[in-house]
């Protein structure tokens, strides 16, 4: 099998990254950072399609598995949009947030909305020392408020 020497250094920072979170390396954990790495924000169903043509047989709940391995490390953010199946992305450690399309799905992140982490202050913490706040901004992506015109309305 030949690979181009980009893929290559990336599958070593991965296999680095699997190594220095203090997970064993292995060709299914290196295939799903990859698949999410090109397809941030995905559902462990559409992981499953991404990985296998590369890990044949492997199931969805086998890739869950990987996942939930991997979000344990802290190298995968696991978000739960409401209404939607738990999505998935490598962008970690930033404290980002996101704009969900109520209507189509699409997904968008949002840098640190007020300065450093939690950028975000409880009206009243009850003594939480607070790291992270996670906020999700509902609403319509701007296709889907062309689509809303009045006209458009089933
Ligand atoms: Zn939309
Ligand atoms: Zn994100």
């Amino acid at each position: 099998m030949t690979q181009s020497p980009e893929s290559d250094s990336r599958t070593d920072t991965l296999r680095q990254s699997i190594r220095a979170a203090g997970l064993r390396v292995t060709v299914p954990r290196v295939a799903v950072l990859e698949a999410l790495q090109d397809n941030p924000h995905s559902s462990a169903e559409k992981v499953t399609d991404k990985v296998r043509p590369v890990l044949k047989g492997t199931s969805s709940q086998a890739v869950y598995g990987i996942l939930a391995a991997l979000t344990g490390a802290g190298l995968v953010r696991r978000f739960d949009p409401a209404g939607s199946p738990a999505l998935f992305e490598c962008r970690v450690g930033d404290n980002h947030h996101h704009l969900v399309c109520i209507r189509c799905g699409a997904i968008k992140d949002v840098d640190c909305v007020i300065g450093a982490a939690p950028c975000l202050t409880p009206s009243d913490a009850s003594g939480f020392a607070v790291f992270a706040a996670e906020v999700t901004f509902n609403g319509l992506c701007r296709e889907c408020q062309d689509f809303s015109t009045p006209e458009h309305i089933d």
